[in-house]
């Protein structure tokens, strides 16, 4: 068994813990990052955002060749899905990007470990290598573990038939019927790129609404776009069965609030109900590391554990669970550790959901200032009068901006439409530098472009938006 000294040792290599590692090494700590895949990325380079927004991607277009190029005097006769092709192109994709962090890792001379990891003492961690168990002495470990999708109580994932996001990123074949559990953004992701390539979609969710966490009035619009593209809700609905039979499997289904339960018969499950943090079997427990009743790690808003020198970032603690918040957390927690001020904005992370249209939240969602009192403005502008989106044929949504009665501070913008991910970048850094809606009205957007529907959105806070 060898013995080697850190600075730094990162449990976990997704987006905390591999931008941790690269952070730590650029401010001069001797670092290493352990990871029991073969690969580096985590969840989101491996089986998470990277490789859905990739189908995402190839089934959009397949979907635009095969129904929308008609209006545009293109016709295109004979398109055919080639779902091999179309998965190894998603796997060329993840490759090339877990190959580019090994890259990273050799450039900031961070040591890779493949193997488990366990923490064995305050500050040392084991890992088993296929060459056999490394003892790692660290001054500092963090805890970068992330997350597992969350099994439903006696329905047995097979990753074939029954399937977890992992699954339904690799089916053989495009499902007649698919049933997704959970509406979700994994859920309506996934279910989005299968209805494209041309599955029927149920999403069966147990509240009455889908995505909880976005505002109101966005989740009404996807859910009405969403419908007219062909999927199926049934909320307010709960899952208590999942039968294998020879001819598919047969969903049992009943309301949420009680009542007589039914079948739907489908060929494919996609279990998509939530992820929880990723901690058993790390050995935390045995040096005392505290984590709350849902296992995630306990920290303080310096991102330490109750143990001195052991940190914890990323899906494996509280906030939301997404990449780029783990990133940031990673960030934060390498100039803590190198005597830095690290910090994290968690009242400006913007969350997107990658259907067509996209939708994306920052800040205050609106229920949320009505349930807090706070006197609020808001201003809507739809995409229907913004001339990009006329020549893109893409007039769907809107861009609602809330800022705060008395200062007009931006407390939160709410984007359903084209590029929605890509244009609440420009409310993140205007809500980064405290901006009011008038700075972002006075801000000039290049014409035309779908940006011109944020500052139009803001100049309808002081109901002056000019072209609606
Ligand atoms: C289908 C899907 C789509 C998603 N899409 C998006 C998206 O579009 N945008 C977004 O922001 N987020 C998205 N997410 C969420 C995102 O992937 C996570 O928030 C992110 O990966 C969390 O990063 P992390 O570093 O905390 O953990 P992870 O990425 O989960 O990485 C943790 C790593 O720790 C390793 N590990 C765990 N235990 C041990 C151990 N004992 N020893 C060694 N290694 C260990 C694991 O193998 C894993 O590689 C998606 C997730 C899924 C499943």
């Amino acid at each position: 068994m060898s013995e080697q000294e850190f600075d730094v040792v990162v449990i976990g290599a997704g987006p905390g813990g591999y931008v941790c590692a690269i952070r730590c090494a650029q401010l001069g700590l001797k670092t290493a990052c352990i990871d029991k895949r073969a690969e580096l990325g985590g969840t989101c380079l491996n089986i998470g955002c990277i490789p859905s927004k990739a189908l995402l991607q190839s089934s959009e277009l397949y979907e635009q060749a095969a129904a929308h190029l008609g209006p545009h005097g293109i016709g295109v006769k004979g398109v055919e899905l080639d779902l091999a092709t179309m998965m190894k192109r998603k796997d060329r994709v993840v490759e090339t990007l877990t190959k580019g962090i090994a890259g990273l890792f050799r450039k900031n001379k961070i040591t890779a470990f493949h193997g488990k990891a366990h923490v064995t003492g305050k500050q040392t961690v084991e890992v088993e290598t296929e060459n056999g168990a490394e003892v790692l002495k660290a001054k500092n470990i963090v805890i970068a573990t992330g997350s597992d999708s969350v099994n439903l109580p006696g329905i047995e994932i097979d990753e074939q038939r029954i399937v977890s996001s992992t699954g339904a990123l690799s089916l053989h074949a495009v499902p007649k019927h698919l049933v997704v559990v959970g509406a979700g953004f994994i859920g309506l992701e996934m279910g989005s790129v299968w209805r494209r390539l041309g599955s029927d979609v149920t999403v069966v969710e147990f509240l009455e609404r889908i995505t909880p966490t976005m505002d109101g009035d966005l989740a009404k619009e996807l859910q009405k776009l969403l419908k007219e593209q062909g999927m199926t809700f049934r909320l307010g609905t709960k899952v208590s069965a999942v039968e294998q039979a020879a001819s598919g499997l047969k969903v049992s289904v009943e309301p949420a609030k009680g009542g007589d339960a039914e079948t739907i018969d489908c060929d494919v499950v996609l279990v998509a109900i939530g992820r929880r943090a990723h901690t058993a079997g790390l050995g935390l427990e045995d040096v005392g590391v505290v984590l709350d009743g849902r296992g995630m790690v306990e920290i303080d808003h310096r991102f330490g554990t109750n143990i001195d020198g052991i940190y914890a970032i990323g899906d494996c603690v509280r906030g939301p669970m997404l990449a780029h918040k783990a990133e940031d957390e990673g960030v934060a927690v390498a100039e803590i550790i190198a005597g830095q001020a690290g910090h994290v904005n968690y009242g400006v992370i913007p969350g997107v959901i990658y259907t067509a249209p996209e939708a994306a939240g920052i800040g205050k969602i609106e229920d949320e200032l009505k349930t807090d009192g706070i006197a609020y403005n808001s201003g809507v502008f739809p995409f229907m009068a913004n001339s990009r989106a006329r020549t893109y044929d893409q007039t769907e949504g809107f861009v609602k901006v809330l800022a705060d009665a008395r200062t007009d501070r931006v407390l939160g913008v709410h984007i359903i439409g084209a590029n929605a991910g890509e244009l609440i970048a420009e409310v993140a850094v205007a809500m980064e530098f405290g901006a009011s809606a008038e700075d972002i009205a006075r801000t000039c957007h290049a014409h035309p472009t779908f940006s011109e529907a944020v500052k139009e959105a803001a100049l309808a806070v002081g109901k002056r938006a000019i072209h609606f």
